[in-house]
């Protein structure tokens, strides 16, 4: 196939947010359009009103765009294939399940939610498990195969239950070639007569999917492992159809952290760590996203490449126009990818070390109270940025884990003030307040200063250091303690000694 020609879609349903295993999906179909110089393109797969949920769409939407993973074709980009949402192409699909049953290929079924039950109760009885409508049960159903004249007719006008039922030969093999597993094959004996048009005339999954991929030209499907066992369906109804089925490559399931089972979407809550990219307000309960929690969309979508891909060698860290570089469908592997959250987070901070400080001043901006952030002065931020960027994993760690850059602390590590506070230290503590006071206020002086008065008294580092950084942070943790002062200024930096110092006397 012509590399111009490879249109892929990435093609949700809005029944909810989108799921870190749909953004995988999507990322794969977008880095193969643009390794292949194709198109790719959004479809909005609503046909099924009940499972439509208000605001999902555009869920999708804002994702796709926070991640970059823009599209040539959809809803909202238009295209000449339009329209790209299911429920606005209604009118299209029935037209071809009637060629179906015209051609032999399907058949009119009006059995109720009752017969269906009854007839899998009479199969089990017999002794079927999971009873299916198929080859062996269709002829004791109600349907156009096994009624005819008057009452086929009336059933034709006035049936509430009609539906069309794809008619899945007997004995037959289906095989169709999946790029990740090669060639697979399906016995037709294993399969259901789908329902392919429902009682309100709307398309199931299947048959607008088919319609759909057919009239978008889409060359390739990429899509989730779920649909394998729908794959067998589909290529019967383009070969009755008389049609080139894409070629499929279905991608390997994200797993649990453990590796044990699918990664749903309870897991987010129960792990701790979220599975949806933003963050999603289902009403009762607000699902975590990765955008909320500060992590960089070029650093989720170079963790999530890696899961189920690698570029053939152990280049771990790539941006998307490498990742374009290196991808090639043949790479995807077939064994699903357990979800590990702490690599995400290595991710996130490598990406957060590359960048400078103009742009991680920007990213950061949404982590801090608005007003706190436009009074910051630039130069100051700069500090901040320089001295939290090796610490920080996520961008809420700059204002979260710094925030003594912005506020004195308000309470001390009292457990390691007294490991190392009595009289004597608190009396060296007020010279060295005046060798601070006396020293040029800039961090290496300042160091020089400090440190000097240390040696020339013997007196322990591991002492006097810990504790004026716990004046300056609260705790013991924190950049670098002269570079923070320097930062800080003088001013500043006297009176949080001060106050520690009165702190720490009232333990
Ligand atoms: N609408 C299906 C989904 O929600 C699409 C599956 C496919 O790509 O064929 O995943």
């Amino acid at each position: 196939m012509e590399n111009s020609q490879v249109r892929v879609r990435f093609a949700p349903s809005p029944t909810g947010p989108l799921h870190i295993g749909g953004v995988r999906t999507a990322l794969y179909n977008y880095l193969f359009a643009k390794k292949s110089g194709g198109t790719f393109i959004l479809r909005i797969e609503d046909t099924d009103q009940n499972r439509y949920v208000e605001g999902a769409e555009q869920y999708i939407i804002d994702s796709l765009e926070w991640l970059g993973l823009h599209t040539d074709e959809g809803p909202v980009k238009g295209g000449d294939y339009g329209p790209y949402r299911q429920s606005e192409r209604k009118h299209l699909y029935a037209q071809y399940a009637e060629q179906l049953v015209e051609k032999g290929h399907a058949y009119y079924a009006f059995d109720s939610s009752e017969d269906l039950a009854q007839m899998r109760a009479d199969q089990e009885a017999k002794g079927v498990h999971s009873a299916k409508y198929d080859h062996s049960t269709r002829s004791l159903m109600k349907n156009s195969l096994t009624l005819s004249g008057a009452e086929l007719e009336e059933m034709m006008q006035n049936s509430p239950d009609k539906v069309i039922r794809l008619k899945i030969p007997r004995d037959e093999q289906v095989s169709a070639t999946d790029m990740v597993r090669e060639d697979v094959s399906f016995s037709t004996n294993e399969l259901d007569d789908k329902v392919i048009l429902k009682a309100d005339g709307m398309p199931t999954y299947h048959l607008a999917n088919i319609v759909d991929d057919h009239l978008m030209q889409i060359s390739h499907v990429i899509r989730g492992e779920e649909w394998l066992s729908s794959t067998a369906h589909h290529i019967l109804m383009y070969q009755f159809l008389g049609w080139d089925a894409p070629v499929f490559t279905h991608l390997p399931l994200l797993l649990k952290p453990s590796g044990k089972g699918k990664l749903s979407k309870r897991d987010g809550a129960k792990f701790g760590f979220p599975v949806f990219p933003m963050e999603w307000d289902a009403g009762e309960e607000v699902y975590a996203g990765f955008k909320e929690e500060g992590f960089d969309p070029a650093a989720l979508l170079n963790f999530l490449v890696l899961l189920g891909w690698n570029p053939g060698n152990d280049q771990e860290l790539m941006s998307l126009s490498e990742m374009i570089d290196l991808f090639s469908l043949n790479k995807i592997v077939k064994s699903g990818a357990s979800f590990d959250i702490d690599k995400a987070v290595w991710f996130n901070q490598q990406y957060i070390m590359s960048y400078d400080i103009p742009y991680l001043r920007e990213k950061i901006r949404d982590f801090f109270p608005e007003e706190l952030f436009n009074a910051t002065a630039e130069d100051f931020m700069a500090k901040v940025i320089t001295m939290m960027k090796p610490r920080a994993e996520k961008y809420g760690d700059f204002y979260k884990q710094g925030s003594y850059f912005f506020a004195a602390p308000s309470e001390y590590d009292m457990k390691q003030v007294s490991k190392r506070f009595n009289e004597e230290v608190d009396g060296q503590l007020n010279q060295i307040r005046e060798v601070m006071l006396n020293s040029d206020f800039e961090s290496e002086a300042l160091s020089n200063s400090v440190k000097g008065y240390l040696n020339e008294n013997s007196l322990k580092m591991g002492v006097y250091l810990p504790l004026l950084r716990i004046m300056m942070c609260g705790s013991m943790t924190g950049p670098d303690l002269f570079e923070l002062m320097d930062a800080l200024g003088k001013e500043e930096v006297m009176g949080r000694y001060d106050k520690a110092l009165e702190a720490f006397k009232q333990s």
